[in-house]
């Protein structure tokens, strides 16, 4: 899988952070940063990070 962040759209909220801490974390400048292609074991973590963001920031593609 691979995950696919819209800057335009993300606003550093965290929701990601919450629901998969092990793939996304908030730097302390505020900007969220991520495992582009996170191990298969996070993908239910990884999937409700996606329904938890709240700009639909995030798309998760399978590859
Ligand atoms: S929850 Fe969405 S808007 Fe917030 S940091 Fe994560 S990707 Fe960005």
């Amino acid at each position: 899988m691979k995950i696919v962040v819209d800057w335009d759209l993300c606003e550093g909220h965290g929701q990601c952070e919450f629901a998969a801490p092990d793939v996304f974390q908030i730097g302390d400048d505020g900007n969220l940063q991520f495992n582009e292609t996170p191990d298969e074991s996070e993908r239910s973590n990884v999937e409700q990070a996606v329904r938890r963001c709240p700009t639909r920031a995030l798309t998760l593609l399978e590859d």
